[in-house]
């Protein structure tokens, strides 16, 4: 019940649909004036379930960006594995990487430059297709309707263009391109983070019902928590590239066990200080818990770094 999490020791679920075993990036150039290589992602293990809504949480440069890349192969990592539906991904050949990509979709935080404003949203919603499948543009243009439609949004949307829509009806149809393949995993950046608030409800139940609809399996990136007790089945918490924390998101977020938790907990807006949460500079030490220690298993499905 106690011991340290290693390679092929982890949270134990039936059939993970991701298994990502002692992943770690190490950017060598880049942001640090020190030139100091940053460890973004540091020995990270974790599975996700098929169907399951897993969130990775944690202050601006934590690393959960990167991690979300790692584990699409949009970034090479430095070291570990990333195994999806039983297959090692980083050890891929690049036209079976390829094959495998329509499996596994993102969706990135900013809907406003992740559409191309010359491309009509029907277009937009049905490239997939052309690059993975051989389709006749009718049978393209029926099925961006249907997923238009799946995701709230009045099929003859497809006839104008992204600039016409709203921050969060762009959101809702870069998710309808980001499931026309029939993906089984979707990774989620920031979905909300540029929407309204009162917008972000909305894309929050869309994705639950959209799990729900097609048996979809969701990793997302979220930095608002009270969201991520809404939407996640279970969360990570990560503080400089490492977790400090894993378990179902009521159990993380009601009773956080890692005072890096507990301090993200006391940032949320009414409770403290909402910047801790935004402004912090990358790599600048936090107050108070640092990531040592080893992620241990507490109790069943719920490991805390101690
Ligand atoms: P988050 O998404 O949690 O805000 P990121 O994954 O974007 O965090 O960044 C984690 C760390 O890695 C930060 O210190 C960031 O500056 C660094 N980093 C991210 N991308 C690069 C890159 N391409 N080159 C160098 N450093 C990077
Ligand atoms: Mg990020």
């Amino acid at each position: 019940m106690t011991a340290p999490l290693t390679a092929g020791r982890r949270p134990a679920l039936t059939a993970p649909l991701l298994e990502v075993d002692r992943l770690t990036k190490v950017f060598t150039t880049g942001s640090r004036r020190s030139g100091e290589p940053v460890r973004a992602v540091d020995d990270v293990s974790f599975d996700v379930a098929r169907g399951e809504i897993f969130g990775l949480l944690g202050e601006s440069g934590s690393g959960k960006s990167t991690l979300a890349r790692c584990l699409l192969r949009l970034i090479a990592p430095t070291s570990g594995s990333v195994r999806f539906d039983g297959v090692d991904v980083l050890d891929l050949p690049e036209a079976a990487m390829r094959k495998l990509r329509a499996r596994m979709q993102i969706l990135f935080q900013d809907p406003y430059s992740s559409l191309d404003p010359r491309m009509t949203v029907r277009e937009i919603v049905g490239e997939p297709l052309t690059a993975h499948t051989a389709t006749s543009r009718r049978d393209r243009e029926q099925r961006a309707d249907d997923l238009l439609t799946l995701v709230g949004l009045d099929p003859t949307a497809g006839r104008r263009r992204p600039h016409a829509f709203s921050g969060g009806q762009r959101q809702r149809i870069a998710l309808a391109r980001a499931l026309i393949l029939d993906p089984d995993l979707v990774v989620l950046d920031e979905p909300v983070s540029a929407l309204d608030v009162s917008v972000q409800a909305q894309i929050i139940n869309l994705l639950r019902e959209t799990r729900r609809r097609l048996s979809l399996t969701y990793v997302v990136v979220l930095h608002d928590l009270a969201i991520a007790r809404y939407l996640c089945d279970r969360v990570a918490v990560m503080q400089r590239g490492r977790f400090v924390e894993i378990g179902a998101a009521a159990d993380v977020l009601e009773s956080p066990r890692h005072p890096y938790t507990r301090q993200l907990l006391d940032a949320l807006p009414g409770r403290g200080r909402r910047e801790a949460l935004h402004g912090r500079a990358p790599g600048v030490a936090g107050p108070i818990a640092d990531a040592r220690g080893e992620l241990r298993e507490v109790v069943p499905d719920r490991w805390v770094r101690e």
